[in-house]
């Protein structure tokens, strides 16, 4: 692995005081190339810039000795990446039961990236995640073969809702020590002096992993479904997060299925996660095995090994929360109209067991036109399955154009 060059990645992008337009479009350039090495055309598309002042941003980096062009195709066709950069951009996912932390290089390639979990997550405690989360950046970044002074940036992504206005938490989990008006990442960022952290919902992130580096490339609207623990979503318009306005979209988890179910966690009743969440899941298996068996499963990642396994009530489990996500799903649908959806988190890696059923329940409730008509909608398990909120973030905190102040 080349050990980077003598420039600064971070002094690059946030080091320059001036607003003038030239160097605000020379900014974002660098930023694109960072998230993702790529083609003039595709940089001007990430960008919104056009291909002329692309172009023209990218032969004064050549002159400057910090891009390469290379491949045989035309000029515009020729990708761009940097060289002679030292920086590795992190992210960030806390989920309530592990924190997950991954690494890459802004001048490698998008698939060298390195990444590590911990068993400790929002559940444990804001002073044990945070411990571990430090722990782990320090360790996958000098697996990059670079060190903590190169970190260009922080995404953090936190199982709350996160207002965009004031990045600030909006509604916690009452089941976490964390209270609205929070910032968790000014004390991450207390950590790393000098590095941006940039905030939002893990869910946000998994979707926008899951659209620049997963099977969403390319796609104009698609949804993201995180089903683990926690249910939350993330949707992505035109490449850009929908939040909404206290960061509160797409909380498709808390879309009431029964007025009068069982009490959810945010206070409401008959929440959709409190048919599908992992703790739900798990009591319900273990409750019908209470005295028949010793190995009861405790998480849901062991519900899902044994429904592969053959084991036909944590199938059943599984089929039946396939069936229920396919309900909120086809109301979700019916608003939104997505081009591809996603299913992610623990229950993404049970395809046939809850995705199949999740999509033949939306074909009984949604309109018909998304599914029979010319390009119909997709539902398809994550790509990047339980690393695309940490690859997201990490892509989010690159790309976003303002800094928490010092
Ligand atoms: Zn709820």
């Amino acid at each position: 692995m080349p050990s980077g060059g003598d420039r600064h990645a971070r002094d690059l992008i946030w080091g320059r005081k001036s607003d003038a337009l030239r160097d605000l479009n020379r900014r974002r350039v660098l930023r694109a190339i960072m998230v993702s090495p790529g083609t003039q055309v595709n940089l001007a598309k990430f960008t919104n810039l056009s291909q002329a002042t692309v172009s023209g941003i990218v032969q004064e980096l050549q002159r400057e000795n910090l891009v390469v062009v290379d491949g045989n195709d035309n000029e515009r066709g020729k990708k761009v990446s940097l060289s002679n950069v030292r920086g590795v951009a992190i992210g960030v996912e806390v989920s309530y039961d592990t924190v997950t932390v991954a690494a890459r290089r802004v001048d490698g390639d998008v698939d060298r990236v390195v990444v590590d979990w911990s068993g400790r997550g929002a559940e444990h405690g804001s002073q044990a995640w945070m411990r571990e989360c430090v722990q782990l950046i320090g360790e996958v970044v000098r697996r990059t073969g670079l060190d903590e002074t190169d970190i260009v940036a922080i995404g953090l992504g936190i199982p709350a809702a996160v207002d965009p206005r004031t990045s600030t938490i909006s509604q916690v989990a009452w089941a976490l020590d964390w209270e609205r008006g929070m910032d968790p990442g000014a004390r991450l960022q207390e950590h790393f002096p000098g590095v941006p952290v940039i905030m939002d919902n893990e869910a946000n992130f998994a979707a926008y992993g899951e659209y620049l580096y997963g099977a969403g490339r390319g796609t104009e609207t698609m949804l993201f479904v995180k089903s683990s623990t926690s249910v939350s979503a993330g949707l992505i318009i035109r490449g850009l997060i929908y939040r909404g306005r206290h960061g509160l979209a797409s909380e498709i988890g808390h879309l009431v299925m029964d007025p009068l179910g069982v009490v959810c966690q945010c206070g409401n009743r008959g929440c959709l996660e409190t048919a599908v969440g992992g703790a739900r899941l798990v009591e319900q298996v273990r409750g019908a095995y209470v005295g028949y068996r010793v190995d009861l499963p405790n998480s849901l990642a062991n519900i899902v090994e044994r429904a592969k396994s053959g084991d036909l009530l944590c199938r059943r489990v599984l089929q039946d929360a396939g069936r229920n996500i396919g309900i909120a799903l086809s109301r979700t649908c019916n608003l939104l109209n997505p081009e591809k959806v996603f299913i992610g988190g623990e229950l993404g890696r049970a395809v046939e067991l809850v995705i199949e059923p999740a999509i033949q329940t939306m074909r009984l409730h949604s309109l018909g036109g998304m599914f029979n008509y010319v390009a119909p909608m997709t539902v398809e398990a994550s790509e990047l399955g339980l690393k695309a909120g940490a690859q997201g973030a990490l892509a989010y905190a690159l790309t976003v154009h303002h800094i928490r102040p010092n």
